[in-house]
């Protein structure tokens, strides 16, 4: 364990906001995070710092979980099953089971941020959700101080969120999570994005490192990297709208991106909402929407937290006023 006083969180968090913490305690072990919780109560979990905003000092303790450890718990004709600990690099443990041809995570490959948080928003991307390979985690209790195990029907995921994100928020710490890979890879890429970029690699016949490469490459060109420009990915989720409220719309904006959801819902794309708001390229001071994708706010470099969130506030207004739709952050403000 090692501690740290009156401590800036600018490395922590990679929308790079320069706000104190009274202290700061990095934990390797499940058993020297549960000393730390013994003495104290922590104001704020960190993984990653990838989705998060903080718009002030931190009144109190901040706990960087950073416990380690990759190991197979066991396999069988198909599936292997491998437990990360929670605080392992995401996208560096995907690159380990790229290696060994476990299929499964391949399309999740480059989401900053930590194994632990995976789950607490059900991370996604180009058609995958970590709920698809997940089997089972493991979670620290601080109303009942102690630690239980969760399946999937526990987590309740859903489109960017879980159980740990709403219901249950602040109450659990996740110290590893476990995954159900595949020993025979079935290929995902049915999203065109991926497709096309594996034709530009001229590749005919993908195997899994490929699509993990094409996805890396389609990455890199889309989303400013957060070590050169502030940012935490998508500031709002896409929104979910009934049938009428999309026939309506639709009418009116007959070139609006939607794909069919759950239950005959259907969902919108946020980045295009906020375009048509006028707000793609927006800058005021060092806070601003990205230029190539309105879906992130980007601090330029001296932005606060309270400017970016301001500057959400005025987005999320100018889209309820044009469209009728109440965008809500997937960042988790503090
Ligand atoms: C450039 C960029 C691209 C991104 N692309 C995607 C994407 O494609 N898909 C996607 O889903 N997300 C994306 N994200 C968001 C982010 O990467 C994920 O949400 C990631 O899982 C956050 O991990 P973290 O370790 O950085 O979490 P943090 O930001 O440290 O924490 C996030 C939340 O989880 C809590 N938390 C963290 N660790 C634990 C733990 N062990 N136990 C309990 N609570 C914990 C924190 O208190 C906080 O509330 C992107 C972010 C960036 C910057």
């Amino acid at each position: 364990m090692s501690i740290q006083k009156n401590i800036s969180l600018l490395p922590y968090n990679s929308f790079h906001l320069d706000v104190k913490a009274i202290e700061l305690e990095t934990v390797k072990t499940a058993e020297q995070l549960q000393k730390v919780l013994h003495l104290k109560e922590p104001r704020l979990i960190l993984g990653g710092g990838s989705n998060i905003l903080l718009t002030k000092d931190v009144d109190g303790l901040v706990v960087k979980i950073e416990i380690g450890g990759i190991n197979e718990v066991k396999e069988d004709a198909t599936h292997v099953y491998v437990r990360a600990g929670a605080g392992e690099n995401w996208h560096e443990f995907v690159q380990y089971t790229m290696k060994r041809n476990w299929g499964g995570l391949e399309n999740l490959s480059l989401i900053p941020g930590n194994v632990g948080a995976a789950p607490i928003q059900n991370i996604g991307a180009y058609g995958v959700e970590l709920k698809d390979v997940f089997y089972e985690l493991e979670a620290y209790d601080r109303k009942e101080k102690k630690v239980y195990a969760f399946g999937v029907n526990d987590c309740k995921f859903d489109y960017r969120d879980s159980i740990f994100k709403s219901a249950r928020k602040g109450r659990y710490i996740i110290l590893n999570v476990t995954f159900i890979l595949n020993k025979n890879p079935v290929l995902n890429t049915h999203y065109g994005a991926i497709r096309e970029e594996l034709k530009k690699m001229g590749v005919h016949s993908p195997t899994i490192q490929d699509v993990s490469k094409a996805v890396i490459r389609i990455r890199q060109s889309k989303l400013p990297d957060p070590a050169v420009i502030g940012n935490a990915g998508s500031f709002f989720k896409n929104p979910v709208v009934d049938q009428a409220k999309f026939l309506s719309l639709s009418e009116k904006y007959g070139d609006m991106p939607a794909y069919p959801h759950e239950d005959k819902s259907v969902k919108l794309a946020a980045g295009w909402l906020i375009e048509q708001c006028g707000w793609k390229g927006y800058r005021k001071g060092d806070a601003g929407v990205h230029d190539k994708q309105a879906l992130v706010l980007v601090n330029y470099g001296k932005a606060t937290g309270r400017e970016i969130l301001e500057l959400s506030d005025k987005i999320l207004k100018s889209v309820y006023d044009k469209f009728g739709i109440l965008l809500e952050r997937e960042v988790n403000v503090l």
